[in-house]
């Protein structure tokens, strides 16, 4: 039995920031490790399979799902699939590491609740909804109608923000990536 150790979940809207700022922490935080999430999505820009996900087809995620291979999971856009593997996380605590997530916000109070004592859950939040869709758009990836689902899901889950243990305002990413290595290090403090 893998001996369970810490988790940091940290959820907000697609294009809050939340990727630049664990990306941060990892470079900052060496007991941390990034939690690989698996997806049916195809890969983005320069994302390496094993990296940054685990890029896998809807065949072989269904059948992960019949083998309850997730401890979490969500058709998070129409048609696609986002999970957290089981294994992943006994992977990174074997290693007496803390597990570090960049999940949605269903997702991430469902490890919440999941993991309640041993989870720091952090809702980054966007300055507004208007300067997440400029974010949104100005990435570029996606086509208008990812975009559009974006948009309506970035909608509703901020109202989510009150169910996390921290709220985090991302109005300057410096000051948010700063404030966040705080939080974290006083989190993993004896
Ligand atoms: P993206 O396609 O922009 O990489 O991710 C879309 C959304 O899915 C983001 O909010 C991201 O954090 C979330 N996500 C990534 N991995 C997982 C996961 O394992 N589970 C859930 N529920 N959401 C995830």
């Amino acid at each position: 039995m893998t001996k369970e150790g810490k988790l940091i979940i940290f959820s907000a809207p697609s294009g809050a920031g939340k990727t630049t700022i664990v990306h941060h922490l990892l470079k900052k935080i060496p007991n941390l490790e990034f939690s690989i999430s698996a997806t049916t999505r195809p890969s983005r820009g320069d994302e390496k399979n094993g990296k940054d996900y685990y890029f896998i087809s809807n065949e072989e995620f269904l059948h992960r799902i019949a083998k309850k291979q997730f401890v979490e999971f969500e058709e998070v856009y129409t048609g696609t699939f986002y999970g957290t593997l089981r294994t992943e996380i006994e992977r990174i605590w074997q290693k007496g590491k803390t597990v570090i997530f960049d999940i949605d916000v269903e997702g991430g109070l469902h490890l919440k609740r999941k993991y309640d004592g041993q989870a720091l859950a952090i809702f980054v939040q966007p300055p507004s909804l208007a300067v997440l869709k400029e974010r949104l758009t100005a990435r570029g990836t996606d086509s208008i109608e990812k975009l559009n689902e974006r948009f309506i899901k970035a909608e509703k889950e901020l109202d989510y923000a009150p169910q996390f243990d921290i709220i985090l305002k991302n109005y300057d990413l410096q000051t948010a990536c700063k404030e966040a290595e705080e939080l974290v290090r006083n989190f993993l403090a004896p």
